[in-house]
């Protein structure tokens, strides 16, 4: 098994590991963006969102949901940033889903998540062709 994640479900690697349910692993990201940064990942090998069953999609936010909860009562963070790089080309390095809590702060200075794309935004007129291409492509 040459996954790093897989190889903390099975245990053989050490995670400092602070939930878990039957299908969903959370632990402490080893390179933190801020102390009690959390990943929260499928226990089964999946390597981008698209390919988890909805039911585990549904977990991993779920226990996602009460990780943030944690960061903000017992550490006095503001909130929390969840992310998931979804794609070796999103800046994804570990091939298991896994999602990013980041505890915040006031004036910790980190940005939102638009801050990712600096002179990024777009004009607005495509929006109502854009949307017909995608409600079909969703629709059914
Ligand atoms: P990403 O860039 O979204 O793929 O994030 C991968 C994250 O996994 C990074 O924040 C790493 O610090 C973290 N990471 C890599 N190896 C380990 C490990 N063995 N235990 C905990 N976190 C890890
Ligand atoms: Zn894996």
């Amino acid at each position: 098994m040459d996954c790093i994640f897989c190889r903390i479900v099975a245990g053989e690697i050490p995670g400092e590991v602070v939930a878990e349910t039957d299908e969903i692993l959370a632990f402490l990201d080893v390179m933190p963006l801020a102390d009690g940064h959390v990943l929260v990942i499928p226990k089964m090998h999946a390597r981008i969102v698209e390919e988890l069953p909805a039911h585990t999609a549904g977990a991993l936010l779920q226990l996602a949901s009460r990780v943030s909860a944690a960061l903000c009562s017992e550490f006095g963070a503001a909130g929390t940033t969840m992310g998931i790089n979804n794609g070796a080309e999103t800046g994804q390095t570990v091939p298991h889903v896994h999602m990013h809590v980041v505890p915040r702060f006031a004036g910790d200075g980190a940005g939102s998540l638009h801050s990712a794309f600096p002179g990024f935004a777009k004009d607005a007129s495509p929006l109502p062709g854009i949307a017909e291409r995608l409600r079909q492509q969703l629709a059914g």
